[in-house]
């Protein structure tokens, strides 16, 4: 743990994705952030933020690099990952509609489906009751989300549509939206998990 008490060392895995979004967002909480490529950056954060892009991408190069089995160790350890949309996937024990030999690293007790909203309303802007970070809504951003088709019993749904469709979760030191709070300037998520950090 290289972070001190008060100031954590985040890491932002840096394979694909949105990884400079997530990273202004930490950096303008004051946190220390460190991308991750390989074990050796894992081992010295204090978290891990896995962002938003193509899961089954992120998934074949955490292979690639080493990380896959240094993450899931990490997450059954008990480190603090949040993840966005691809990164919500990745956390998902089970991941429906994957690519043929998708995997994820699980930890959340949840199944997803992957590109839920389909071909044409693929992405999309809305306000969402989000009771654990206060009265004001969350202006969140949807670009071929996926939705959170089974929260089992150790997961709990911080956020649903006003269908009812589940689209925050929370395990633990384990955080995950389908939306993308860090291109909206959002910053309670990013708050949220950087407390389960220090
Ligand atoms: N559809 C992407 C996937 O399956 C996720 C999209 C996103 O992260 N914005 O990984």
């Amino acid at each position: 743990m290289a972070g001190s008490i008060n100031v954590p060392l985040v890491g932002v895995l840096a394979l694909q994705g949105d990884v400079r979004e997530h990273e202004s967002a930490l950096r303008s909480l004051g946190a220390k952030v460190l991308l991750v490529r390989r074990p050796e950056e894992l081992a010295r954060v204090d978290g891990l933020v896995i962002p938003g892009g193509e899961s089954s991408v992120i998934d074949k190069l955490s292979r690639i690099f080493g990380l896959r089995e240094p993450i899931r160790e990490q997450i059954r350890a008990g480190m603090p990952v949040y993840g966005t949309c691809a990164g919500l996937i990745l956390l998902a024990d089970a991941v429906l509609d994957a690519i043929e030999g998708q995997q994820s690293f699980g930890g959340i007790d949840i199944a997803v489906r992957r590109n839920a909203f389909g071909g044409q309303v693929e992405s999309f802007e809305t306000e969402l009751e989000v009771p654990e970070l206060g009265d004001e809504a969350v202006h969140a951003t949807f670009i071929r989300a996926p939705i959170v088709e089974r929260v089992g019993a150790a997961a709990r749904a911080l956020a649903s549509l006003p269908d009812g469709r589940v689209v925050a979760v929370e395990q633990g030191n384990l955080l995950g939206t389908s939306f993308h709070p860090e291109i909206n300037g959002e910053t309670r998520f990013h708050r949220r998990f950087l407390a389960k950090c220090i």
